[in-house]
């Protein structure tokens, strides 16, 4: 995508804003990307329109191409429609033994992320969990479960030939409240298709177990037949998530897209492979990057814009220095000091100002006060801000009137300024500068 982008951020003008043409022919190139990407069409179709109306308009950042920009925008849009839930890893399994149903098509992975699942709650979570396959069609999956126990030192329910799936669920159930197992997996049979038998069979299962969570374990490389199977479980048994498989493969991905987009159930994990750890938790900006196959230039985008926040803090710098510190950097430096959290926010962190920040809470010294002053910068003209010391009284009561505040706060936000604008001056001089710039770094 970033080669055949390329081209058209080139032809894109730079003015002072992202104009509708300007978004509209990155957007072209964006939109065949995740179809690329195995995105379903109306998918990307939905997708590249809000986008759209998100960057139109926007204010171009200086140190960057349009067209970058409106990547950076998709990418972000992207990452906040795939993220679902603030810790997707994070399973339901209080109130032990609780029951997990992995539910899927056959070799969607649902056996192999089983076993995964298993380990890392048993490791990273240090619960006792046993696992039971009910898949009765293929005697070797049962085998397969219990090899993979024995692997990774998981109990599995022992085999009982001629059993039917829900009397295997009823076992296990029974099983890990009598051997105290926090949680029990039960790994069902797939199949090619969907067909009701599957489905009939999956719902039997749940209604005996009623499981705390049920996974959706999907191929990520199948794209568009991954969405169709995750409304059809989802409609027929309720899934609480889903697990993407093969993302180690060369696939982009695009299924986790169409999968939030269309049934807003979270992805959870990413399986990576055929190990026993090669399972993740699901990170959206990853798989955003890797929809786009761009994560190079949001890297880029986000080096640019710290450099041009860099750019204009050291011109203020310069500026203020020179003694030519005016309103508008006074301005910015409030704006700025908003956006670190605040006066108390600002202290807080520093060590031993913890007790000051609280008295200043006290006296009232909160953001408020910030924001009363950018008001009235704000209500000064532009000469006024470049030179404040043009205000005479009538203009000061204009500027108090119109921020809503009295002449006397104008007058000491003047005298603020003139303070720092002295002090600002005398440092200037006294190291050349040295000081401040040091302190940037
Ligand atoms: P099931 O029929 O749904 O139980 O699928 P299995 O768990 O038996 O997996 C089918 C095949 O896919 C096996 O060969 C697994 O090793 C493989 N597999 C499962 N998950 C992954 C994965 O995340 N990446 C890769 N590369 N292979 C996987
Ligand atoms: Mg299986």
């Amino acid at each position: 995508l970033s080669e055949r982008l390329s081209g058209v951020f080139d032809r894109l003008t730079k003015q002072g804003a992202l104009s509708e043409e300007d978004v509209k022919t990155a957007l072209r190139e964006v939109r065949v990307a995740l179809l690329e990407a195995d995105v379903s069409l109306p998918v990307a179709r939905a997708f590249v329109k809000k986008v759209q109306e998100q960057a139109t308009g926007q204010a171009v950042t200086k140190s960057i191409t349009p067209g970058q920009q409106v990547v950076k925008i998709v990418h972000d849009a992207l990452v906040d429609t795939l993220r679902g839930e603030d810790d997707p890893g994070k399973l339901k399994i209080d109130n032990p033994p609780a029951p997990i149903l992995m539910v899927g098509l056959q070799g969607s992975g649902k056996t192999t992320t089983t076993g995964k699942l298993a380990k890392r709650l048993k490791e990273k979570e240090g619960k006792k969990v046993l696992m039971a396959s009910l898949d009765v069609y293929r005697p070797a999956a049962m085998d397969q479960l219990a090899v993979l126990g024995t692997q990774i030192g998981v109990d599995t329910l022992p085999i009982v030939p001629g059993q039917k799936p829900v009397d295997i669920a009823k076992r296990a159930k029974q099983q890990a409240t009598l051997g105290g197992y926090d949680v029990y997996m039960l790994d069902t049979a797939g199949r090619l298709h969907i067909d009701e038998v599957l489905m009939d069979e999956v719902e039997q299962v749940r209604n005996v177990v009623d499981p705390r969570e049920t996974l959706l374990v999907v191929d990520g490389l199948t794209g568009q037949v991954a969405v169709e199977v995750a409304e059809e479980f989802d409609a027929k048994v309720g899934i609480t998530g889903v697990v993407l498989t093969r993302m180690d493969g060369d696939g982009r991905g695009g299924a986790a897209l169409s999968m939030r987009a269309v049934t807003g159930k979270p992805i959870r994990f990413v399986g990576l492979g055929e190990k026993m750890d090669a399972l993740e938790t699901f990170e959206p900006d990853r798989i955003a990057g890797r929809i786009l196959g761009m994560g190079d230039i949001v890297a880029l985008v986000e080096k640019a814009q710290e450099t041009m926040e860099l750019e204009q803090t050291e011109r203020m710098m310069k500026r203020m220095m020179k003694g030519q510190f005016n309103m508008n950097d006074l301005k910015m430096q409030l704006e700025q000091m908003i956006q670190m959290g605040g006066m108390q926010g600002l202290m807080g962190m520093m060590p031993g100002m913890g007790k000051m920040a609280k008295q200043m809470d006290q006296a009232g010294l909160d953001d408020r006060i910030l924001r009363q002053q950018i008001a009235m910068i704000q209500s000064m003209t532009k000469k006024e801000r470049a030179n404040p010391a043009l205000l005479q009284a009538s203009r000061k009561k204009r500027i108090a009137a119109g921020s809503g505040m009295d002449v006397s706060d104008v007058n000491k936000l003047l005298k603020m300024h003139r303070q720092m604008s002295d002090m600002m001056k005398k440092m200037g001089k006294m190291g050349k500068g040295k000081m401040l710039k040091q302190a940037m770094k």
